[in-house]
């Protein structure tokens, strides 16, 4: 079923849905069962699983050569979503990303995903590699998460990238894509970053899904502004409960985010981790107490494989 559909058919009710990564190559299923199994009296409508890049690792050889090589350490999202439809029966949304993919190699994988049922696709960028600078698009690829969006959009109305669409098979992927209360760290201005957004939008993405964030203030003006600027579908709030001090730092770096002073202090006060954790539990109850009531049709949380933490909020919460 469409996440909209989730959405509409529940208007008075906040939902609760999480995001899963892949495995480390080498690690079986049972990590992804035992990472959801804990959420599911929880009910959650979807549970997204991420997509990763390849990066390079170099390898050492005898003669003390480094072969620099291409590796992917956590494959498996298509499987991995086929397999909770198939054992939980509820929706699973796999990310799409650019990176990595020929143009190709991307209308496989969707054909794929239609053949599994999937009704969801989350279409973005994608990070880049780690041993890069910056994004550095595959060759036969796509540079931004619009260009992806629109062989999506493409294959929803029978054009195929090398078909005759008046006699192909047109999907009907409901299309979500990423906002960033707090501006993508690439775009010179938060007016420039909602272009693009709002581009998004008119090519027919259905939902937003937000970045981390821990200030809802920032949250509810995103919101605004795209109710003022007609961007009127469903915004779903991202969040990920702080459970490590090193997140302090970790987090505005990698997700270009702020973190408010009120919970930096709280942090830097713990004695422990485990002091830590709970701090980042009883902040993040708070922000779903709020965002529930300011109207967020979902809390989606970032649980990165961990459930014990959203569980606990869960609990508190739904
Ligand atoms: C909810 C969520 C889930 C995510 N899941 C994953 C995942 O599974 N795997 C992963 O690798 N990463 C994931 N990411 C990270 C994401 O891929 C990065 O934030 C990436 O840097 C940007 O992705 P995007 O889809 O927003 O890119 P884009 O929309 O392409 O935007 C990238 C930058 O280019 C600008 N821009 C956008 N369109 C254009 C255009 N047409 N011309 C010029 N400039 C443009 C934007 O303003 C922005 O600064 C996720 C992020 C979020 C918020």
């Amino acid at each position: 079923m469409k996440i909209t559909t989730h959405i509409n058919n529940s208007p008075n009710k906040t939902l609760f849905s999480f995001e899963l990564l892949p495995p480390v190559k080498g690690q079986s299923i049972q990590g992804i069962y035992d990472a959801i199994d804990p959420l599911m009296e929880f009910k959650p409508p979807f549970i997204d699983v991420t997509y990763h890049r390849e990066d390079y690792i170099y390898k050492q050889h005898d003669s003390g050569l480094l072969e620099k090589v291409s590796y992917r350490k956590r494959p498996g999202t298509v499987a991995i979503c086929a397999a909770i439809m198939n054992r939980y029966k509820v929706d699973a949304v796999p990310h799409l990303i650019c990176g990595g993919f020929t143009k190709e190699e991307t209308e496989n994988a969707l054909i794929d995903l239609q053949f599994l049922g999937i009704d969801n696709v989350l279409v973005l960028r994608g990070d880049a590699r780690h041993a890069d600078s910056g994004f550095i698009p595959t060759s036969g690829g796509h540079a931004y998460a619009t260009d992806l969006q629109q062989q999506v959009v493409n294959m929803n109305n029978g054009i195929y990238l090398h078909e005759d669409h008046d006699t192909a098979f047109k999907t009907q992927f409901c299309i979500g894509v990423a906002g960033y209360p707090e501006k993508h760290f690439e775009s010179p201005n938060m007016k420039t970053d909602f272009s693009f957004l709002k581009k998004k939008v008119e090519m027919g993405a259905e939902f937003i899904v937000t970045q981390m964030f821990f200030d809802n203030s920032k949250y509810i003006d995103f919101v605004d502004k795209c109710r003022k600027n007609g961007i009127n579908v469903p915004i779903i709030p991202g969040l990920k409960p702080i459970t490590s001090s090193k997140q302090l730092i970790s987090l505005p770096k990698i997700f270009h985010i702020d973190l408010p002073e009120d919970l930096s202090e709280a942090i830097v006060k713990c004695k422990s981790e485990k002091d830590v954790k709970e701090v980042g539990i009883e902040f993040m109850i708070q922000q779903c107490k709020e965002l529930i009531k300011a109207g967020a049709p979902v809390l989606h949380f970032y649980t990165m494989s961990n459930p014990g933490p959203t569980r606990r909020i869960a609990e508190a919460i739904f």
